[in-house]
Order: structure tokens, then sequence, then C-alpha cells
């Protein structure tokens, strides 16, 4: 009897071993093969068991061979085979599922990076819980699909979505337009599908959206930027805002494919009130490996990107008619629908109202208000606080956004600079910080930038009509001098501005990205190229990211010596004790200077207060704080969880 269960067991897990790895078969599917009519290379002589035929398509590119399988199927494993003596035209192939026989929810379930022998058949292993119809191979760019041969295994199954193969560690953004149109416009969107796997493929969300081309020096590049529009507004990944429209960057002279989300995290240290979000992804469009991009916000209002009030076409008279506004100081504006030039001949776009829903009000409202600001900053008493640049500038977020285009050498920070004026606000406020593709050392015009004479902005950097000027002017006021000795201490000394712990930030991206990269340079092989303005190759992805950490060190060091460190600031900061929770109470410790302690729970509601000399306690219930510790003119929040 015992005998008997063992042997059925054997056998049942034996069979299950093997269902796992059945060949599945089905109806041959293709896109039009390439001598359509003649019954020649068709999609059938992928599934003959023939090496020496095979299917090629009609047109070059976006195109495909497949099973429909009749139900859905888990894929356990593929197996292909080149056309012979085309073996390489696999190379970069994709296997996409999908439950549509469009193919437009597909996503990928495998990329080729190596070119398979022909003459045998490869195989590779697919990890996914979710089973499909439609299963199919497409060919990379320009190849006509050519395969020989072309097999699936698994098992019917609907399956779930709990697990979906990522092809490099990264989240992977499959789009899908209608009939694989091409995305060629940056006027006009396109129909399609996307679909974004993430948390290590745990997470799937699909949606309908519109895409379209972006960006202006980089649309001209061959690894194409992209604007998305989703049907609904969407919060993608763990990024802070719902919106409807993100942006994939594309980094093609970026080749760290990190230059952009470095520079948001710099941005962070800063204090900068909104980084933009963003996270390096690899893109597939209709099946095609596009590359490693950047899935990012798209500079908007709205909370959890500019957050200030949005315009509605009646708030045309004041306070209402005060804001907010976005606008960009942009030597692109002329470009755009909505955009003007200052009195002193600065161009700029207006962002926020949109193009169609701005009212006449409150463009010339804006387009004075900036005229104003440009005065100020221009008129005999600038320096004055009431009624120079200051009444009408929020000096910090320009210094910051300033220094952010120093440190991280951006060649670029006054070819486009944002700036917001939120409602009653008097001021306009500077960033968000953005475009940082020629940054780090990314640009032969000016490397190397620590040997320039002066601040990159006022020596080589591109400008915008009068913008040198505008910030020259700014930076002459010795109040602004003090300001900026003051920011950039306190990144310093506080906020994690160091060479360590950004090459720590380099070293953490460069580890998450590298078999991305690897994929990257396999469709975009420009290591040993100079594109865009690249000073140096290095030939390699970790050379590359090497050039950046040089940079970084370097950097900081002449900054040191250019802006100066304001010793009586570190003194301050430097007398901040220490904050730690015991059972029940919160300790205090190395308060060299007296400091004035006030500690909140989560609610935002006083708690305590107290002045604490060098060292003491506070009996508290256990429970999440906020103290906050003001010593001098310094002021530092901590969260407390006290046990
Ligand atoms: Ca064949």
């Amino acid at each position: 009897m015992k005998r008997t269960l063992h042997l059925f067991l054997f056998i049942f897990v034996f069979y299950s071993g093997l269902a796992a790895q059945n060949l599945l078969g089905g109806t041959p599917i293709s896109s039009t093969p390439h001598n359509y009519g003649s019954g020649l290379n068709v999609a059938s002589h992928a599934f003959d068991g023939d090496y020496s035929t095979f299917f090629a398509s009609y047109e070059r590119t976006y195109t495909w061979v497949g099973l429909d399988l009749g139900s859905p199927h888990i894929i356990t494993k593929v197996a292909f085979s080149p056309r012979i003596a085309h073996e390489y035209r696999l190379l970069l192939g994709v296997i996409e599922g999908s439950n549509r026989s469009d193919f437009l929810d597909a996503v990928p379930l495998h990329i080729i990076d190596v070119a398979p022998r022909a003459n045998t058949m490869t195989e590779a292993t697919i990890d996914c819980s979710k089973g499909f119809r439609y299963v199919r191979y497409v060919g990379p760019n320009d190849a006509r699909c050519n395969i020989a041969e072309l097999k699936f295994f698994g098992y019917a199954s609907v399956g779930d979505d709990s697990h979906y193969p990522l092809v490099a560690d990264l989240p992977v953004v499959s789009i899908h337009t209608a009939d694989a149109t091409d995305v060629t416009s940056k006027e006009y969107y396109l129909e399609g599908f996307v679909s974004f796997i993430s948390d290590g493929g745990s997470q799937i969300f699909t949606s309908v959206t519109e895409i379209k081309g972006r960006g202006n020096y980089s649309w001209g590049l061959p690894k194409k930027p992209y604007k998305l529009k989703l049907e609904k507004s969407t919060q993608l990944l763990d990024f802070p805002a719902k919106a409807k429209k993100w942006t994939l960057i594309n980094n093609y002279g970026d080749k760290t494919l990190m230059r952009n989300l470095l520079a948001f995290e710099i941005s962070k240290r800063f204090g900068m009130a909104y980084t933009p979000a963003g996270k390096p992804v690899d893109v597939f469009l209709n099946g095609e490996y596009k590359g490693c991009y950047q899935l990012c916000d798209q500079i908007d209002v709205r909370p959890g990107r500019v957050d200030v009030v949005e315009m509605k076409k009646k708030d045309i008279a004041l306070p209402q008619l005060s804001g907010g506004y976005l606008i960009e100081i942009d030597a692109y504006a002329d470009r755009g629908n909505s955009w003007f030039t200052s009195s002193r001949g600065m161009p700029v776009t207006i962002k926020s109202p949109d193009d169609d829903d701005i009212k006449y009000e409150q463009s010339s409202y804006i387009k004075n208000y900036f005229n104003q600001l440009e005065a100020a900053v221009f008129s005999y008493q600038y320096t004055n606080p009431s009624t120079g640049y200051r009444s009408l500038l929020d000096i910090d977020s320009f210094l910051k956004h300033f220094i952010i285009g120093e440190l991280t050498g951006n060649t670029d920070t006054y070819w486009s600079v944002y700036m917001y004026k939120d409602r009653e606000s008097d001021k306009f406020f500077t960033g968000p910080a953005w475009d940082f593709d020629l940054a780090f050392e990314n640009d032969n015009r000016t490397f190397p930038i620590n040997n320039l004479s002066d601040y990159i902005c006022l020596t080589k950097g591109s400008a915008v009509n009068n913008m040198r000027n505008f910030v020259k002017r700014i930076l002459s006021d010795d109040n602004a001098q003090n300001d900026l000795e003051r920011i950039w201490t306190r990144a310093r000394y506080h906020d994690g501005v160091t060479a360590d712990e950004l090459l720590e930030v380099v070293e953490d991206y460069s580890a998450k990205i590298t078999n991305s990269a690897h994929l990257n340079f396999l469709r975009w092989p420009i290591l040993n190229q100079y594109v865009h303005q690249n000073p140096r190759i290095a030939g390699s992805y970790a050379g590359e990211v090497d050039f950046v950490k040089e940079y970084i060190r370097q950097r900081i060091d002449w900054l040191d010596n250019k802006i100066g460190l304001n010793a009586d600031g570190i003194e301050q900061m430097d007398s901040k004790g220490s904050v730690y929770a015991a059972y029940g109470e919160i300790h205090f410790e190395n308060f060299s200077t007296p400091s004035d302690i006030h500690i909140y729970d989560m609610l935002g509601r006083l708690v305590a207060t107290r002045l604490v000399n060098s060292i003491d306690q506070i009996k508290m219930h256990s429970g999440l704080y906020i103290v906050k510790m003001q010593t001098g003119s310094i002021t530092y929040t901590q969260k407390v969880l006290v046990p």
C-alpha cells in the first residue's frame, strides 16, 4: 500500500515536472511575411523543425512571429535558433506574452543577450506567474525578424499577477502602439498601451496611454526620449505625484545613465522645495528593447510636483490672478505657444496655466510681474531688501538652484531655468532643477570644469539672452555671497554634501544599473564613440562612472575654496548635541550651547519644551516624536521613537 502510494507520488511529481516542460502547439501567427503571397519565409517555417527554413518579415522593424495557443498558458521555457549565417539578427530579440491578439498589453518574458548558434536550439527558462494565450518572438531593430526555429514550453493556466520577469533588475516599461506604429512626432500623440512592471516583478500596472516624442536637442539623437499621457492620473512606482503625464529621459550622451538621478539626489540634499522624481527603467516599444531610460516626473503644477495653486480660467482678478504660475526662462521659448520676451530680452515660456487654458489677463499679469523682477535686479538700489530684487525673488531657492548647477557642473543650468510664483506670494521661487545630461563633466566646451577661472555660469556655461548678467548682478550683492556661504556650509556639514556620501550614491546607482547598461550598450554600441558633447570616452560603463566620481571629489574641493565655509556657522552646527530615545525617555547629550527644545507628537501637537544645557532627559510616553532644537540661529529637527 505504502509502496503504491510512493509510486503514485513519484509518477505524479514526474508527470507534473514534464507537464511544466510540455512543448506547446498552436496556430503560427506573424507580422506580414517578407515575400507575402509567395508562401516563402512564412510563420510556419519557424515551427517546422527545419533549421534551413526561417521566418522573415516584410517590414524591417517591430516584426514578429509566434503562436496563438488557443487558451492562456504559463510559459516556463523558450528555445530558439537563428537563420543560418544570420546569428547576430537574434541579438536583443525579445519573447513577449499577451492575452490580446493585437499584443497591445504584451510584456517581455525574455531578451536574448548573446547571439545564439545556428543549427541548434538555445534554451532559456522563463519565470512568470501569468498565463498568456498569445506568445511571440519580436526581432531586434532592422533585422526583419529572421528566425529559423522557435519553441514554447509550459502548461495551460490563466496564472496570476504575482510575478513577472524583469530583464535587468530594473522596472520594465513596455509600450505598444496601435499597429506597432513608430513614435516619430513630438507634436502628436499616438494611441497605445503601457505596462509598468516594478518591485522586483511583483507589481504590474497596465493602462491605455498616449505617447509622443519630447525634448529639444535630445529628440534628434538616435535613442529617442518620450512623453506618456496615461488615461487616468496615476501614482507610478512609488513616486509622490498622481499624474497622467510622465517622461522617459533617453540618456543617450550620458553613458553613466544616471546623471539626472544623481543631480536630483543633490537637489534633495540642498532642500529644494520640489525635486523631480525619477528612476532608471528598461524600456520596450512594440516589443523592441530601446534601452535604459529614466522614468521621470513631467514638470507641471500639482501636489507632489510644483505645488502651487493651479489657476482656473475664471481667475482673472486679484488676489486669484496672483498665482500660481510656472515659467521657464528658456532658450527654446519661441518654439512653444505661450511665451514672451522680457523687457531686457529674456525668452520666457509660461508652462502653467497651459497654452490651451491661459487667459489674456493671466499671461499679461505674469509677464508684467517678471518684468518687475528683472527691473528690480538691474535697478540702482537692487540690494535694498524692501525695494530691490529680494522683495520679488526668493534668494534661498535661487542660490540653491545656482549651487546645484555649479556642483553638478551643469553647463546647461541657465539655458533653461524654471521659476514659479504662488498665489498671494510676492516672490518668484527658482526650481525645479532639471536636465543634467551635460552635467558632471560631460561637456567638451567646458572641460575640465575645475580649471575654469570662475563659476561655470559666469564663464563658458550656456545661458539664454541676458541670463548671465542676471546671475552676475545677484552674485555681486555681498548679502547674496553671505547667503551662498551659509547654504554651502550647511549642505557640506549637515546635509550629506560630501564626496564620500555622494560617491556612495554613485556606486549604488551603478550597481543597480550595471546589468541594464550592458543591454543598453548592446542596443546603442557607443561606448567607444564621442556622442553629443562627450569630452572623454572611457570605453566601458564602469570607466564612465569613474569619471563622474573623480569629478565630484575635485568639484567639492574647488567649491570649498571658491565659496568658503563659514567658520561661525560650523561652530554653531557642531555644537548640536545628540538626541536619542531610551525606555520612556528622550535623552540629550553634549549640548555645548544652550538649546531650546520643542517636542511634538505625530499630530503636530507640542507635548514638551525644555532649555537644554549640556545633558538632560525628558520623560515621554512610548511613541514617535519630532524633536525641534534651536541652537543659536540654527534649527534642527529629528524624529525619535520612544520604546
Ligand atoms: Ca524552420
